[in-house]
């Protein structure tokens, strides 16, 4: 998308004119138009549109803080890229992943949020209010600010991992596995994510073959057992990938056995990698404290190292990183910044 093609939108109960704007139109773009430079300025702003960053405009709506919400172009975060999501409270049967990000959407929107579609190129957080830069041109001041912008998936690093990237190498099985019937597939990793995506290909694929580099899982016993009684799954143990093979589209891949040493190549025609995420937390590096993996450190519930900054979800959780704690910590950040607006930390 271009840079000058950020989109601001928001439900019918939105109030513009008690929004403050250092525009005198906060409503500067036309879908499907091109926009005019803008600069805004709200209360609270929002980074991120998984559940964490849903949650906390639901609270944050709820408690009149007008919060603005900033989403990419894909908005709902990872779970969009999943399948039947059958650990989030309230749903006995299950719900799509996609499908639940949309009713958290339509929920925060109802209560007045505001969404503006972009992305945030830069972040200041030196003076409050807090400065975003959106698709390099528009501005954004916050008063608050809460982060929540998830984390990403972990490539394995390989040189034509990433050449064959949409061309049989993929990390996102339900986007991808369509595309694969009757095929064989390798899936790498040995968590959760590898035995959902495994355990879903195999509607189309005719053979799975799960490659992790020990030979324990790491994944929860429902979902082991799920992956092992599936007669399309076999393990292959102790082994890494160590290339990807084809020229215009996957053929195969090297496998290295760790234990003996020995390698084999495995033919299929696509690789999902599944060994994890990273949290997407570039924008703040420098800015905030972090861990040695790049995830903010948070303390007294959601507060950051820079006061009136909030982080929430995947961004600043390592240990948990499931949908309803991330929805949890949004709602914390939410209250967290609500508490500290009261307290009179306002600028505006
Ligand atoms: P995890 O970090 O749990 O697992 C990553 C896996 O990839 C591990 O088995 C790890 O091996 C392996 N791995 C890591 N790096 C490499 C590498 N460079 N090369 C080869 N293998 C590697 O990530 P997940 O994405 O699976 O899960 C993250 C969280 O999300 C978990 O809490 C999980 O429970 C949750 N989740 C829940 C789901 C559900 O309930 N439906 C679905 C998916 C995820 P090793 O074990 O040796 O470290």
């Amino acid at each position: 998308m271009g840079p000058s093609l950020a989109r601001l939108s928001a439900s019918k109960s939105a109030n513009y004119s008690g929004a403050s704007a250092s525009s005198p139109n906060p409503m500067p773009c036309i879908p499907s138009t091109l926009c005019v430079k803008f600069s805004l300025m709200r209360n609270v702003v929002i980074i991120g549109s998984g559940p964490a960053g849903l949650t906390a405009a639901v609270y944050a709506a709820r408690a009149n803080l007008s919060p603005l919400l900033i989403e990419g172009w894909q908005s709902g975060g990872q779970l969009t890229t999943t399948t039947e999501v059958e650990n989030y409270p309230g749903f006995a049967k299950g719900i799509m992943g996609p499908e639940l990000m949309k009713e958290m959407r339509a929920q925060a929107e109802r209560f007045g949020t505001e969404f503006l579609t972009g992305h945030v190129t830069a972040v200041d957080l030196t003076p409050r209010p807090f400065t975003l830069t959106i698709d390099g041109e528009h501005t954004v001041q916050a008063d608050t600010l809460i982060l929540a912008t998830g984390a990403s998936a972990i490539q394995i690093g390989l040189k034509n991992e990433a050449r064959l990237t949409g061309h049989g190498v993929s990390t996102c099985a339900t986007c991808d596995g369509f595309f694969f019937k009757g095929k064989e597939l390798i899936v790498v990793g040995g968590g959760d994510s590898a035995m959902e995506e495994a355990t879903f290909l195999t509607k189309f694929a005719s053979k799975v073959s799960i490659v992790h580099r020990r030979d324990k899982l790491r994944a929860s016993k429902i979902m082991q057992d799920r992956a092992v009684k599936n007669e399309k799954i076999t393990f292959v143990w102790n082994s890494v990938v160590e290339d990807v093979l084809g020229n215009h589209v996957v053929t195969g891949v090297r496998v290295k056995n760790l234990v003996t040493g020995k390698v084999t190549e495995l033919p299929c025609a696509g690789v999902f990698v599944a060994i994890g995420h990273r949290p997407n937390t570039n924008l703040f590096s420098g800015q905030l404290d972090m861990d040695a993996k790049g995830y903010i450190r948070t303390t007294q519930g959601t507060a950051t190292s820079v006061p009136g900054v909030f982080a929430a979800g995947d961004v600043q959780d390592s240990t948990y990183r499931q949908a309803v704690t991330a929805a949890g910590s949004g709602c914390m950040a939410a209250i967290d910044a609500e508490r500290f607006l009261e307290s009179g930390s306002h600028t505006l």
